[in-house]
């Protein structure tokens, strides 16, 4: 747990209140799958730099002045390809960052499970997009169903908080949505549905793929009779709760923005500071000038998502 004395005294906000208490860090423009809402045929192939811990460790360390971090996703690409994923999960819990998550295609985290367990990992987004292997294979996934079962009985045989992410796009794996629902229900594990966002390549297939929170629920509802959960403060998703104890989210980020109160801050693996995901260019860490930096971030906040040409491999989501 963490104390108040570990928290600076101060916490930027603007006159409308806006302030960051959430960091997604993207530690690697790189992944080894090729979903396809996310990637094109040469939009990894770019050179990039893989920073050591203590460039980012660094960043966090001087933002920890002026920012009251709760929670540190790291991200991608994908995060288990950068090599000192362990190490960095470690030196943030030992700044005393009180959750320190990763969202992840789930991969390679077989092999780094244990390392990243007791490095002190708190919470897992796992990104799935169906439960069928031939949906899973469209979606741009190199693995097979069973691989994620596997996956998913050792993050909860280690009580690690774990969530799915699937991202939905209409002809694609819409029709998972019922199965997925079910399967994660049974299993009391939270199931996100994520609105296909309009960002970097997936701008073309946006308008005919999006399949948006309204569909989400109603088609839900053709099965289950569902209730609305309150929404916590900042938080991306809304949720739901089936007569069964079923609980889902839905991430709406065109149809249902949360960015009036979105908290986020995006570092990017070259130590660029985004106060938003639709900020054309990042602005580079300094830490001279982090104070001034970080009042700029916060004005570039929006209250809607239009849709952004950043992808979203290289801000992590
Ligand atoms: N590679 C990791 C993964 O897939 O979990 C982390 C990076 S990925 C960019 C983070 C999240 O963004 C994933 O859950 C992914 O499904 C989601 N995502 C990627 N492109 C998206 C898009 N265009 N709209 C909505 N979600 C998207
Ligand atoms: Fe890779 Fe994640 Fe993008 Fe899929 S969503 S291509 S796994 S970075």
């Amino acid at each position: 747990m963490f104390n108040v004395k570990d928290f600076p005294s101060k916490n930027l906000q603007t006159k409308q209140k806006r302030v960051f208490r959430t960091i997604r860090l993207s530690l690697i423009p790189a992944c080894n799958f090729s979903c396809v809402y996310c990637k094109t045929e040469n939009s990894f192939n770019k050179k990039y730099l893989i920073r050591k811990p203590v460039f980012f460790i660094n960043i966090i360390q001087n933002l920890k002045q002026y920012i009251q971090i709760q929670k540190i996703h790291l991200t991608g690409g994908e995060p288990t390809l950068y090599p000192y994923l362990a190490e960095i999960v470690q030196k943030l819990k030992e700044l005393k960052i009180p959750e320190v998550s990763i969202t992840t295609n789930g991969t390679l985290l077989k092999s780094k499970f244990n390392q990243l367990y007791f490095a002190g990992l708190d919470s897992i987004n796992l990104s799935l997009d169906a439960v069928e292997d031939y949906v899973l294979k469209r979606m741009g996934t190199k693995k097979r169903f069973s691989f994620y079962e596997d996956i998913i009985q050792i993050i909860r045989n280690h009580n690690i908080n774990l969530k799915i992410n699937t991202t939905v796009l209409r002809g694609y794996n819409h029709h998972q949505i019922l199965d997925l629902l079910e399967y994660f229900g049974k299993r009391k594990i939270v199931v996100r549905f994520l609105e296909y966002m309009k960002m970097g390549v997936s701008e073309k297939l946006h308008q005919e793929r999006f399949f948006g929170q309204k569909e989400i629920l109603e088609l839900i509802q053709t099965k289950y009779t569902i209730f609305e959960l309150p929404r916590e403060p900042h938080s991306t998703s809304k949720y739901w709760i089936t007569n069964e104890g079923y609980q889902f989210g839905i991430i709406a980020n065109h149809s249902d923005p949360f960015c009036y109160d979105c908290d986020r801050l995006r570092i990017d693996s070259n130590g660029n500071l985004y106060g938003c995901i639709t900020q054309k260019q990042g602005i580079p860490f300094s830490e001279k000038n982090s104070e001034e930096i970080l009042n700029k971030l916060l004005q570039y906040k929006q209250n809607f998502f239009v849709g952004s040409n950043n992808f979203m491999y290289e801000l992590g989501g």
